[in-house]
């Protein structure tokens, strides 16, 4: 049987994800940036908590992990390079590892860049990326310890990922990032659709997410850095593509 996910919005503008095994019972908690939305969607879906599975240390990724970790006793899957800043941790992962709940595995994706220690979750076999703060809808995230040739050569790496994988981020910035991303590629048709499309959903109080690996490898400029047309755009025609993507980031940061 494959997964089942469940997506739903915590805080102002963070995305809760459960990951449901038909198989087994379990169920996964990607992240918990708070407690009560979190325990609230799976009792509405009739699940319970079995693990809890951290793309990153910051607090509005951990902060409900306690709370979920003490009503479910469920158990903590992190980077083991950041254990000494997220909650609780049971189960130390590596990139380049696998991370595994019931009868589901992924691989865990060294995704360096916004945090260091960042990791994705990729389930090959229901295809379905948890990548956190690191590849959003139109955008990615920002640079807070990582350089800009990390985070480009991560999500080379997520751009590689099948195009039908769905991909579960950490926040609904589309809209936001959409704005951006038409100044940067102005000529892009799919983006321009795709703009329009996430105006429709955002004006309706729908998410725009999951969005998948084909459609932002059309759209969302971060992962086109070393597209002729945007590095033109830039006035950066013939550099190199993490230059392109530095200088994408640096643009986007004074948006
Ligand atoms: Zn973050």
């Amino acid at each position: 049987m494959t997964a089942q996910t469940h997506q739903f919005m915590c805080l102002s503008d963070n995305f809760g994800l459960l990951i449901h095994d038909p198989a087994t019972g379990k169920t996964a908690a990607v992240d918990v940036p708070e407690a009560a939305p979190v325990l609230a969607a799976a009792k509405e879906k009739g699940w319970t908590i079995s693990h809890i599975l951290v793309t990153h240390h910051h607090a509005d990724h951990v902060q409900g992990i306690a709370e979920v970790k003490q009503a479910t006793g469920a158990e903590v899957i992190a980077n083991g390079a950041d254990a000494h800043r997220i909650p609780l941790v049971d189960q130390k992962v590596a990139p380049g590892g696998k991370a595994t709940f019931g009868s589901l595995v992924a691989d865990v994706i060294d995704t360096p860049g916004h945090t260091v220690g960042h990791i994705n979750y990729h389930f090959p076999a229901d295809r379905i990326l948890a990548s956190g703060d690191t590849l959003f809808s139109l955008g990615c995230g920002r640079l807070f310890e990582g350089t800009p040739g990390q985070m480009w050569e991560a999500l080379k790496v997520l751009r590689a990922l099948p195009d039908d994988t769905k991909v579960f981020c950490g926040h609904e910035y589309t809209a936001s990032n959409a704005k951006f991303a038409v100044t940067v590629d102005p000529d892009n048709a799919a983006l321009k659709a795709r703009a329009e499309e996430v105006a429709t959903l955002r004006a309706a109080g729908r998410p725009t997410l999951p969005t998948t690996i084909g459609r932002e490898k059309a759209t969302n400029p971060f992962l086109r850095a070393d597209d002729a047309a945007i590095a033109a755009t830039l006035g950066m025609a013939g550099r190199p593509a993490a230059e392109v993507f530095a200088e994408l980031r640096e643009r986007k940061n004074k948006a």
